[in-house]
């Protein structure tokens, strides 16, 4: 149902290949290259095209700093699932378009000299969707904040839930929710960056868990699609409903940020973030450390929610 909502904004492998780039949002004719390197945003009205995981990294960290964890997990068929076609053939179609095993890139680096544990989202992986590999590295990346007593950031494009997952899908908003829990509690920042589009499931979960919520410019951000609140509710729904412009005015997110800004707008965080945490520590007694040393890798391999597949398999 958001099929023609998310053909917004995607650039298609045919244009790619023309060299020429239409933007969606003021229609102008504009030399690829000319757009992708201001970051893949329309020179002339500031649309964000959506661009893939590791552009969205190279453009928030300090350059050279990413080393990915968790290349290897892979998603299996619990459920031996099947709609228009099995579960197991999209996820092989999947993988052979992107060379992945799961919609998220999960890592450490660091952002303005600061360590930082990022997850980031790539829609062109099953529609950026949420299952159980996407679910783990989360809840490990988070596992690893805690460690390291480090900041932690998401940066989410996505459907939401994982239909073929069924419950298992619908399991990770939970889970992840209590891992961020653990990271609050230990008074290290979450920062959560929307970007177009974050829908369902991630929407209804940690995407608007963060210490601080920013999204970007004209990001599709809500729960359900438009036509279906509409169909529910019987009334006209407002101008811009479900952007981020419309978010921000009504208090659901914190701030818009220009792609070109957020790696300095993060770094600037990570630093205050730092100095309070500091400032409070001087007045803190000294806590035990709660961490539970297990992880929650052993409980999920059990439910055999995911795999481990050989590097060279990749
Ligand atoms: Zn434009």
């Amino acid at each position: 149902m958001f099929e023609s909502i998310f053909k917004r904004g995607t650039t298609t492998q045919e244009e790619t290949r023309n060299q020429w780039i239409k933007c969606p949002k003021c229609t102008s004719l504009m030399y690829y290259k000319e757009v992708e390197a201001q970051q893949n945003v329309c020179p002339k009205c500031n649309h964000h095209f959506r661009i893939s995981a590791k552009k969205r990294i190279e453009s928030l960290i300090d350059e050279g700093s990413f080393v990915e964890y968790d290349m290897t997990l892979a998603p299996v068929d619990p459920l031996k699932f099947s709609d228009k076609k099995s579960y197991k053939k999209r996820l092989e179609e999947a993988k052979a378009k992107t060379g992945k095993t799961s919609s998220v890139m999960s890592g450490s680096c660091t952002i303005g000299g600061e360590a930082v544990e990022i997850v980031v989202f790539d829609f062109s992986f099953m529609g950026g969707s949420l299952g159980s590999v996407e679910g783990e590295k989360i809840v490990r990346s988070i596992t690893r904040a805690i460690k390291k007593e480090c900041g932690f950031v998401i940066v989410s494009a996505s459907g939401g839930a994982r239909m073929q997952e069924s419950t298992y899908s619908l399991l990770q908003m939970s889970k992840t929710s209590a891992a961020l829990n653990r990271l609050h509690q230990k008074g290290l920042p979450f920062i959560s960056i929307l970007t177009d589009p974050t829908m369902g499931g991630v929407s209804a979960s940690f995407a608007m868990l963060g210490d601080i919520i920013m999204a970007e410019p004209g990001a599709l951000i809500g729960f359900a699609g438009q036509r279906v609140i509409k169909q529910t509710v019987g009334v006209d729904l407002p101008e811009g409903f479900q952007r981020s412009e419309f978010l921000l005015e009504h208090g659901l997110i914190d701030m818009i940020v220009n792609r070109e800004d957020m790696h300095q707008t993060l770094a600037d965080l990570f630093k205050l973030f730092k100095k309070e945490k500091k400032s409070m520590a001087t007045t803190e007694t000294n806590e035990t450390n709660t961490l539970e040393e297990k992880t929650e890798e052993e409980r999920a391999f059990e439910m055999g929610e995911f795999e481990l597949v050989p590097e060279e398999k990749l």
